[in-house]
């Protein structure tokens, strides 16, 4: 393992490198061009097999060791967010209204540079490693289902991803066995009344009165209806009625997220927040449309490998703590390898020393400390070398 460190620590200037370059022109989910040439470019250089377009946009590079075996795949995604930067760094966004604030591009680089590193070490490997890089993580449906539908899972026995984590603090490792990450469902409403004159409220049905309450009383599903030992949130983050100030309102749209991390407090919440609806309706002679959509499933990490990362990663240089997290209500479609093969998802720390709180994921002035590139590469590689020995 101190060659694979080694080797990793030699790559650390180059990581850097990439990241920044990556920053510097981040691509939207869906709309990658450049990012992923320039990844299959890298594997390719270094003699890998490489598949470009798999699923849409995803490049899926594969290292064969020197004498068959099992198959490991790590994950990387690489898109960015619609955001305008507003840190002022050297190697800020040249793209206006685009940034990676998610860490994609940490995400990328760490992968690239793990990738060079076992690749020096390929005389040594039994068995095959899998880079998968996938393409839009941030927009639902996600990257992860059409290219797992095109065969980027084929012959794989595991799979170990890793998402960098500002909030957590460098030098942590968050483990969790069971659901890590929540599913992350979408509602749309529309409530359809009757406008009217603002003074005469008997002839009309006032739609905002009435999603006003529907928002109300759906929150009640939370603390009345979902089972208190489970989880869900609610969140009704878009109400529109456009409508001048003495009209009663003839229509009314609504648009929110629902987190849950089990199938039945899932299907719970789309059930029960159309009764409420229907009911709220029903009673002042309104109609509505109700549109739920399904995002991601729940991020449910395998309790065999979970524990083997948990426990590996104790002695990785840079590693002083590994911690089991609670559940983040947060999605992720890292959620679809996991339904298909054994593996863990796990959170590497890369908020630094110097900073007193770090901007949250998604935020304009997001940022990472690097090093934790370091770490989350020394971590995923020692996992892989670690499978494949036995
Ligand atoms: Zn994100
Ligand atoms: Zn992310």
């Amino acid at each position: 393992m101190e060659k694979l460190f080694t080797l990793l620590d030699e790559n650390y200037e180059e990581m850097v490198g990439i990241r920044r370059h990556l920053h510097e022109y981040p691509e939207l989910s869906f709309e990658e061009v450049e990012t992923p040439a320039y990844i299959a470019a890298y594997h390719k250089k270094l003699g890998h097999e490489v598949r470009e377009g798999v699923g849409g946009r995803g490049v899926v590079a594969l290292l064969r060791g020197a004498r068959p075996g099992k198959t490991v795949a790590l994950r990387a995604d690489f898109d960015a967010l619609a955001i305008q930067e507003e840190n002022d760094i050297p190697f800020k966004s040249k793209v206006a209204g685009k940034m990676h604030a998610c860490g994609h591009d940490g995400h990328t680089a760490t992968l690239l540079g793990l990738a060079k590193a076992l690749n020096h070490m390929k005389s040594g490997i039994t068995g095959n490693i899998i880079f998968i890089h996938q393409h839009a993580e941030e927009v639902a449906p996600g990257g992860a289902k059409p290219m797992i539908e095109d065969g980027c899972l084929d012959g794989v026995d595991v799979i170990f991803g890793t998402h960098l984590w500002a909030p957590t603090p460098i030098g942590e490792i968050l483990v969790k066995d069971g659901a890590i990450m929540a599913a992350a469902d979408k509602v749309e409403i529309a409530i359809q009344g009757k406008g009217g004159h603002g003074a005469e409220p008997h002839h009309s049905i006032d739609a905002v009165t009435l999603a006003s309450q529907f928002v109300i009383s759906a929150q009640q599903l939370i603390s009345r209806r979902i089972d208190p030992l489970k989880s869900a949130v609610l969140t009704i983050g878009h109400f529109e009625a456009i409508n001048p100030f003495n009209v009663i309102a003839d229509r009314v749209k609504l648009a929110g997220t629902i987190r849950t991390f089990e199938e039945d407090v899932r299907t719970q919440m789309e059930q029960e927040l159309e009764a409420v609806l229907n009911a709220t309706c029903l009673a002042f002679g309104a109609s509505y449309e109700y549109r739920y959509t399904r995002g991601y499933p729940p991020v449910y990490n395998h309790q065999k490998e979970t524990e083997f990362v948990a426990q590996l990663a104790s002695t990785v240089p840079g590693v002083e703590q590994v911690k089991t997290c609670p559940p983040f209500m947060v999605g992720e479609d890292f959620a679809y390898y996991l339904e298909k093969v054994p593996g863990t998802f796990f959170f590497t720390g890369a908020k630094s020393p110097e900073w007193e709180t770090a901007y949250p994921h998604h935020h304009a002035r997001f940022d990472f400390d690097e090093r934790a590139m370091l770490i989350a590469a020394k971590t995923l590689g020692k996992a892989t070398l670690e499978y494949l020995k036995d």
